[in-house]
């Protein structure tokens, strides 16, 4: 365990798209004709978030956690998986200082529903919603967010102890 007062953490996740599924991001239904693959409600965006979490506490990362496959695990609300998260990382002490997260999507808007995701995320890290950062941009048509085969997620956090 470090002795510095703070840690900064990263994440990234990235989820392709799939038919016949709701689109959730920041614990968020967006209106959208697709959502994302994924075993869980394949929320990108908390995912990475997790992982900024996990890095920033040197916690292993989220599929050590839950695992992909497990039956618990299956169709899970993400926020759920952010709640158990931030109990572990607090259990060692650790208080969200704050948290800048990307979202890179070509399609649909994004950011008309980031206010919306603060106040979800916020109560779920004992935070405010100033505390998170949630930005959104496009791929500017290239690579895989390009041509619109699913949304990737960047985050990081900082934690430190009173
Ligand atoms: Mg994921």
């Amino acid at each position: 365990m470090t002795t510095a007062p703070f840690a900064v953490g990263m994440g990234y996740d990235v989820h392709r798209f799939a038919e016949g599924r709701k689109l959730i991001l920041g614990g968020v239904e967006i209106p959208a004709a697709r959502g994302l693959d994924g075993h869980s409600d394949a929320d990108v965006l908390l995912h990475a978030f997790c992982d900024a979490l996990l890095g920033a506490a040197g916690l292993q990362d989220i599929g050590h956690f839950f695992p992909p496959g497990e039956p618990r695990w299956k169709g899970a609300a993400s926020t759920e998986l952010l709640r158990i998260v931030f109990a572990r990382v607090k259990e060692l002490g650790w208080t969200l200082g704050n948290a800048d997260i990307v979202v890179i999507a070509e399609k649909p808007k994004i950011a008309p529903h980031t206010d919306a995701m603060k106040l979800v995320i916020a109560p779920l890290v004992e935070a405010t919603p100033r505390q998170i950062g949630i930005k959104a941009t496009t791929n500017e048509k290239m690579g895989f967010v390009g041509r619109e085969e699913g949304i990737a997620a960047m985050a990081t956090a900082l934690l430190w102890r009173k």
